[in-house]
């Protein structure tokens, strides 16, 4: 979901946003303000005691009608029961009401923002942190869940107090309101000063938390490092020298914050002896009832004691803005890859490849005043249907460019790329990319089992078709050699398979997905002989029948291709089959030559 008003104020944003919740919004501040009600009522039933027993037959009570003074308490003992009833119902209704709305509302936010960001293009990814992005997508979501919780109710509530208070005592006292009222905008500016040094010094201890933090799990994931240079007596002391910041950047903010309540229940105590002395003297003068100066006693403290908390509230309220502000902001970024509308069923694809003067540059960093040589440049190939091709070049020649630029995680700046004699700009993105199969050298791995991982090259597969697209992939043997075969887990990134394990893994993931074009880039360059050897033999199978790309280092894994294109400096320089670029003597048959250890090296 997007919004295109994004110099709106967050809190409007997060209400049209939560359009499906306006209702419980407004139950949940009517039960907020309900709960404060009858809260304030326990002063007032205290007052009204005091009245019965000073005043007897002449309280404000027997004016109602209740005469006799035993059925005057006996109704303010019911009065009470029912008033703390209601309090505890509302109580009750508001806190399920803004509990369940946090939840509600930072489940729908925290799905949104990820499932927006899946579909932000690749380079996206790569100007921003992932860290970032993980504060954004969890840190960020959770302080807007924990405002809702709690904050949002304490302003509600705050201010139903301040309003219900003050006009009591301006109704009861008109002359020494003010004075009462007096203590309010030194309570609230010393909070808020309060909170904002306070803040500071939390943000300082936050600071820490993140380097510890981030020294754990760097620690953590390179422990065999560690371990294998005997580093852990350095790596303790740079540990405790992190938490031990931590801890005095802790001491600052508790010397600090503990001074608050005492330097703050002082000001109170200032409108206190007010109505304390005040009030006494304009009872004494029968210009106040007695019953009446008791319930301004005890309304002092209800009414000056919440606004202490009206510092840390407002901090969460502001915290929760901001982060509601960069959710949004999230939201609102728009994909660069824009989804075509042409369908192109997977069943109707054909497979050719068409590359027309492609020209791509990589978008260049803020920070870079050098101009950049392109990446791609006038690259022109042609790929019948069906065919295997392979792309070889020296390292940083743009091959693996090539592919990305075919699958559109990036777009080209000049000239076209065609599937089926269709620019693939033209096409829904979806369907592009399910028609094309990738095993990459970077094989992703999820924590699950060897099925769950297999299967997520067409979720919903059969197990016998698991199997299937393993024996293709050669990796049957070894899977059912694991402790439990296919169910196996294989722990997060896969660490517990070896390299070439996980590359078969992600070859039979592609043959069950079964695509009309497979894109092999580099995937037999880390593996041992034999996982090459196994790759070959399930490649000649595979690639029958559908469009084959192979990126390879090692010339020898691509000498039966249909057609080789060689690149160097995002140029395609030659082309042809082996035996061709073998007689033409150039830079195929220069590397070939270097592979086969029928030269000495030369500079690529
Ligand atoms: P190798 O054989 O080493 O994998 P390659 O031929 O596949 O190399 P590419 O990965 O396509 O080469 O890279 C081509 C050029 O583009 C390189 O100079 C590389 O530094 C640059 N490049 C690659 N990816 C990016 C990126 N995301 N942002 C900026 N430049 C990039």
């Amino acid at each position: 979901m997007a919004f295109s008003t994004p110099t709106l104020h967050p809190l409007r944003r997060l209400w049209r946003y939560a359009r499906g919740y306006r209702g419980d919004v407004v139950l949940a501040v009517l039960f907020s303000i309900l709960n404060k009600i009858f809260d304030l009522a326990p002063p007032v039933l205290i007052g009204m005691a005091v009245d019965v027993v000073v005043n007897r037959e002449d309280s404000f009570l027997a004016g109602l009608g209740v005469v006799d003074v035993d059925a005057q308490l006996l109704a303010l003992g019911v009065l009470t029961l029912v008033l703390w009833a209601l309090e505890s119902v509302f109580e009750y209704l508001y806190q399920v009401k803004w509990r369940n709305l946090a939840q509600n509302i930072q489940h729908e936010l925290r799905i949104d923002a990820y499932d927006h960001v899946q579909h932000l293009e690749l380079s996206y990814f790569e100007d921003r942190s992932i860290g970032d992005l993980i504060a954004v997508l969890n840190d960020d979501v959770n302080q807007l869940e924990r405002f809702l919780d709690v904050g949002a109710n304490d302003i509600i509530q705050i201010g139903t107090t301040v309003l219900v208070v003050g006009s009591m005592f301006v109704i009861m006292i008109p002359e020494a309101a003010w004075l009462a009222l007096l203590p309010i905008p030194f309570i609230i500016f010393g909070s808020i000063t309060f909170q904002k040094k306070l803040t500071q010094r939390y943000a300082r201890v936050r600071e820490e938390v993140g380097l510890i933090g981030a020294m754990l799990s760097n620690n953590l994931s390179g422990i065999a490092v560690i371990k294998s240079y005997t580093a852990e007596k350095i790596e303790r002391n740079r540990l405790a020298a992190a938490s031990d910041r931590y801890r005095q950047r802790n001491r600052d903010a508790i010397t600090f914050s503990s001074a608050f309540i005492p330097l703050i229940r002082m000001i109170i105590v200032v409108g206190f002896i007010t109505i304390l002395v005040y009030g006494g003297k304009m009872a004494l003068n029968g210009e106040l009832a007695v019953g009446a100066y008791s319930v301004l006693v005890f309304m002092t403290q209800r009414l000056l004691w919440p606004l202490t908390r009206l510092g840390a509230t407002l901090d969460l309220y502001q915290r929760a803005m901001a982060s509601t502000r960069r959710i949004f902001d999230l939201l609102d970024t728009q994909p660069k890859i824009r989804d075509g509308h042409f369908p192109l069923p997977l069943e109707q694809v054909r497979g050719e490849i068409v590359f027309d003067h492609v020209h791509f540059e990589y978008p260049l960093k803020a920070s870079s005043d050098r101009p950049v040589p392109p990446t791609i440049e006038d690259l022109s190939l042609h790929i019948p249907a069906g065919h295997t091709v392979a792309l070889v070049g020296p390292t940083g020649a743009g091959k693996s460019t090539v592919v990305k630029l075919l699958l559109r995680f990036y777009d080209v700046q000049r000239g076209r790329i065609l599937l089926d004699g269709i620019d693939i700009r033209a096409l829904r993105v979806r369907d592009l990319r399910q028609a094309i199969g990738l095993v990459s050298q970077e094989v992703y791995l999820f924590h699950g089992t060897v099925r769950e991982n297999i299967a997520f090259g067409r979720p919903g597969a059969g197990m016998d078709e698991i199997i299937q697209a393993a024996r293709i992939a050669e990796a049957h043997d070894f899977i059912m050699a694991l402790p439990q075969g296919y169910e196996t887990v294989v722990g997060e990134r896969g660490q517990k398979l070896s390299g070439g394990q996980r590359q078969r893994i992600s070859l039979a993931r592609a043959v069950l997905k079964d695509p009309p074009i497979l894109v092999l880039d580099e995937a037999t360059s880390s593996v041992d002989n034999e996982t090459e050897a196994a790759i070959q033999r399930s490649l000649d199978v595979i690639a029958r029948n559908r469009t084959t790309i192979i990126i390879a280092h090692r010339l020898s894994t691509v000498r039966n291709a249909h057609r080789i294109f060689v690149m160097d400096r995002g140029r395609i320089v030659e082309q042809g089959t082996h035996d061709e670029l073998l007689v033409a003597d150039g830079l195929y048959a220069a590397l070939w030559q270097v592979q086969t250890g029928s030269r000495t090296p030369i500079q690529v």
